[in-house]
């Protein structure tokens, strides 16, 4: 598909921000997005800076027939925020967050990262769930469901979702919440970029200040990983951790003989009183011989910063997903043997708990499906060099192989990658049909299927 200069002109004209077009020097820059495996390259990239200008590049996309791709932080491990010979609208300057203290609600540009929600949040002692990752992109991870530090005691990121302002494939602004479109809110709330572009989100925020929060590190063995589920079944909802497995990080507060070696880890938040952090400790004590710790008082937005140089743009990545509602010996010994084989120091496992809060949300309230589970096991390679890819793919794909049997037949969307399309109507289960019902409703021509998509 090409496009020619004088309907882009016409684009141009309509729209405040910058259109870019390949010989533009900013090209390489405006195609690029996080994971280097989608090294693709439109037509046209839209740096919007309103709804005007989402409006402007969405109705373009469709006049001219252009495969569309909305890119917010651009962190989709599936490469979806980019498409070849397309249109992206990059939301990446609709970054302003405005916080209401007395409501205790902020209201974010589809654009904002996480980084930018908690600096901004946090100014007056208030937080909502968000990615452990600062660049991560407020919008395509809370419309995916979203999880984090908060998680067990406030919910999912959609979980405190209240409102949003929605370009349709249409080109109209609509508004929803609980009133207002409320089977476009429903649907937000887990169901992905597949209903439009978000170009607002307002979030219900919780008071969060400084938080007992960081790292305490074990040597990796099946023992370690049935503690810490036996932990987190008996501990309170202010205490959120995430169990990851790694290689050792050349990092201070781990000893030498540990870097490079397959480690498991408790990335801590918890959220009660100073008084009991001496608790947390002794809890965390009692998971296995600790072999490293960072563990510190800190203000909330600095433990979504901790993995920030580890993680660069840049990297390539390869992704998988599952859900679970117990770690069972074979998901237990699955993990174990993947981590003994981690490839690269960039790679992880990262199994996230959405017990708490997250149940107190019914299955069929919002589009997110797996009210039941209580793990969401994050998987998969991380590495810098493109020659690695193959070899990368392969071993993600054989621990998906090892893991499956022992997890839910579905897992989170926003850990999913391109190959997983097969997978979708599973990940939303009984609330698949619904979702297709407002797909049909909001784009019945399926112009935002560069997602996990909901086929109309
Ligand atoms: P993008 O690539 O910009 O967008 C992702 C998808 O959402 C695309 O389909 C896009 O079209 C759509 N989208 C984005 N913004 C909008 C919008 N405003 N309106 C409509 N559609 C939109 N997930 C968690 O739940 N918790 C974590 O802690 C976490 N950590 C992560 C850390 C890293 C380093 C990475 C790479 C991913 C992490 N994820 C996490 C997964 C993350 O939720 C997804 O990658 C998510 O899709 C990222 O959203 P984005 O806006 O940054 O990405």
């Amino acid at each position: 598909m090409t496009t020619t200069t004088a309907p882009l002109n016409t684009l141009r004209g309509a729209v405040r921000g910058t259109v870019v077009t390949p010989g533009d020097p900013s090209y390489d820059e405006s195609r690029r997005v996080y994971n280097a495996l989608h090294d693709r390259r439109p037509a046209v990239v839209v740096h919007a800076v309103d709804a005007g200008d989402v409006i402007a590049a969405v109705l373009y996309a469709r006049e001219h027939a252009l495969p569309l791709a909305v890119r917010g932080g651009a962190h989709a491990v599936a490469g979806h925020g980019t498409v070849d010979d397309g249109l992206v609208v990059d939301l990446s300057r609709m970054r302003g967050v405005r916080v209401d203290p007395a409501a205790r609600t902020a209201r974010a540009e589809g654009g904002a990262t996480w980084g930018d929600f908690n600096h901004a949040t946090h100014a007056f002692g208030l937080a909502t769930t968000g990615g452990v990752v600062s660049t991560t992109g407020v919008g395509g991870l809370t419309l995916g469901g979203g999880m984090g530090h908060l998680a067990r005691r406030y919910g999912l990121s959609c979980d405190n979702l209240i409102g949003a302002d929605v370009v349709t494939a249409e080109g109209t602004l609509v508004t929803c919440d609980a009133e207002r479109n409320p089977d476009l809110y429903w649907a937000l709330r887990g169901g992905g970029g597949n209903f439009g572009v978000a170009t607002s989100l307002l979030f219900r925020l919780h008071p969060v200040d400084d938080v007992f929060a960081g790292l305490t590190c074990y040597p990796l063995d099946g023992d370690v990983v049935r503690a810490w589920q036996a932990m987190n079944a008996d501990a309170p909802v202010e205490l959120n951790t995430i169990l990851v497995i790694a290689l050792g990080p050349e990092e201070p507060f781990l000893p030498e003989r540990w870097h490079g070696r397959p480690i498991c880890a408790a990335f801590t938040c918890f959220t009660g009183p100073g008084s009991e952090d001496e608790k947390v400790l002794a809890r965390l004590d009692t998971l296995g011989p600790v072999v490293g710790r960072f563990m510190d008082r800190m203000p909330y937005p600095v433990i979504n910063t901790l993995f920030d140089e580890q993680l660069p743009p840049g990297l390539y990545h390869y992704w998988k997903g599952n859900f679970s509602r117990e770690l069972t010996e074979g998901a237990v010994a699955a993990h174990v043997a993947y981590g003994e084989t981690m490839p690269a120091m960039e790679s992880d496992t990262a199994i996230f708990p959405i017990d708490g809060a997250c149940h107190e949300v019914g299955p069929e309230e919002t589009a997110f499906a797996y009210r039941d589970a209580v793990f969401s096991h994050s998987f998969g390679a991380s590495w810098s060099r493109a020659a690695d890819s193959e070899a990368n793919i392969a071993w993600t794909r054989a621990y998906d192989e090892a893991l499956r049997p022992h997890t839910q037949a579905g897992g989170y969307v926003n850990f999913m990658d391109t190959d997983d399309q097969d997978r979708v109507r599973v990940n939303y289960r009984q609330n698949y049909d619904r979702l297709r019902e407002v797909k049909r409703r909001y784009d019945p021509d399926n112009v935002f299927r560069l997602n996990q998509n909901i086929v109309p």
